[in-house]
């Protein structure tokens, strides 16, 4: 609950990682210890293992990861990855058969008595443990450690976890945030949300950000998930978390119940698309039925904008006409007009897939002007562009930069600006 009142965009929780592991494909390309992204083959090796990467060898990001607890994996790390047995496993559960060694590693170069003191294990053990029982993969380094903490600790692995990315694109790494899984619940419609701050040598950071006013006595929320997984998010939540969600935006998707497929035929589905738009058109900011709850004001022929296969095809027609292809200009226009309805709809106010679907408008809509020209639509087209890049800055300044420090969506924004003015 909020103590005190936050405005948009504050930082109501600053958290570092407890333990992290990068995935696969991102080994040797960031900083195993404070996961800055640096050119191929920059990175030092640790030369006990040659299976770690740091900044530097003799900078705080080797020697604090040492200390951590990679003194405890080093030697055995490539026998244990190579093993029978870790290769035998799915990819998921090797990435959390990496963290529980991690994590192991991390306790048992500290001395017990400091645990509850310097370390929020006790915070870790506290959380609920998910609703699948599974033993415990196995881990690096073995035989040191007792059995049932480790099942204890892998126990609640699947349901506190937090998937790690970049730019709000591109998950990059897994890991434990224990004080964060403490203290927020899930919403589909949440106030806040959390991103990720990468300094060099630093451990990784996790933020917790207001995406809108939050007054005191408020719960403060966060999404598990997309919201956007408006069908298959309430078996996750069952399976994988252990509730059932009750926010208003499950209240109303409960509500209209069984949501049928939009319609195949392309006359239909335009029309869908236009009364989506003309919907949302008449809502007020901060009215959506999903945000309130109020299922009543919900045309009820509009269910079909609910099924996931909805923003796939929306999404799949929007690429077909973007910048990355060479589609007509109208078809950016309603595609986007719908996905941008569509968003307001189904994500709270300022949450970053709204600004980043604003942004890809943007950038095929710059696609355009340079195809077009000289033509007699730049104008048009300029103001388009000049439009897509406030809306987008607008949403993407409440929670502001992610992870990496170049080519984020704010810059890419400032690029675009850069280049309008030379219009
Ligand atoms: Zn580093
Ligand atoms: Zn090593
Ligand atoms: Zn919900």
């Amino acid at each position: 609950m909020a103590k005190n009142p936050f405005a948009a965009g504050s930082v109501i929780l600053s958290t570092s990682s407890f333990v992290n592991v990068l995935l696969p494909s991102e080994k040797g390309q960031r900083c195993d210890h404070c996961h800055r992204l640096s050119s191929l083959g920059s990175l030092k090796r640790c030369t006990g293992c040659v299976s770690f990467f740091y900044c530097d060898q003799t900078c705080r990001s080797q020697s604090m990861d040492w200390k951590f607890g990679h003194r405890k994996i080093c030697k055995l790390y490539n026998a244990y990855t190579s093993s029978t047995a870790f290769q035998a496993l799915e990819a998921h559960k090797k990435m959390d058969a990496l963290l529980l060694s991690s994590l192991v590693a991390h306790l048992s170069s500290v001395d017990v008595k400091e645990w509850d003191e310097t370390i929020p294990i006790s915070t870790f053990l506290s959380l609920l443990c998910g609703p699948v029982e599974g033993s415990a993969p196995p881990i690096c380094p073995r035989h040191t450690f007792d059995q049932t903490l480790v099942d204890g600790l892998y126990a609640r692995f699947e349901n506190n976890n937090f998937s790690i990315h970049s730019h709000f694109r591109k998950t990059y790494a897994h890991g434990i945030f224990p004080v964060a899984s403490r203290l927020f619940n899930h919403s589909c419609m949440p106030n806040a949300a959390m991103k990720f701050i990468i300094q060099t040598h630093e451990p990784l950071k996790m933020q917790v950000v207001a995406l809108r006013p939050i007054s005191a006595g408020e719960e403060i929320c966060v999404p598990y998930l997309d919201p956007a997984l408006l069908q298959t998010r309430t078996a996750v939540f069952q399976l994988t978390y252990g509730f059932m969600c009750s926010c208003s935006s499950c209240k109303v998707v409960r509500k209209v119940g069984i949501i049928p497929e939009p319609p195949a035929e392309p006359a239909e589905f335009q029309n869908i698309c236009w009364r989506l738009r003309e919907f949302v058109k008449s809502m007020g900011t901060g009215t959506s039925p999903f945000l309130t709850g109020d299922s009543s004001i919900f045309p009820a022929d509009l269910a079909c904008v609910l099924h996931e296969s909805f923003i796939t095809i929306l999404s799949d027609k929007f690429s077909a006409a973007s910048f990355l292809h060479d589609g007509p200009y109208d078809d950016v226009v309603e595609t986007s007009s719908t996905l941008v309805a569509l968003y307001s709809l189904i994500y709270p106010p300022n949450y970053p897939q709204i600004g980043l679907h604003l942004l890809e408008r943007a950038k095929s809509c710059w696609n355009h002007i340079v195809r077009s020209r000289p033509a007699d639509n730049t104008a048009m087209l300029a103001a388009d562009l000049e439009d897509a890049v406030a809306s987008a800055r607008s949403v993407l300044k409440v929670i502001g930069p992610e992870g990496d420090s170049n080519d984020g969506p704010i810059d890419e924004l400032q690029t675009l600006t850069n280049v309008k003015n030379s219009i």
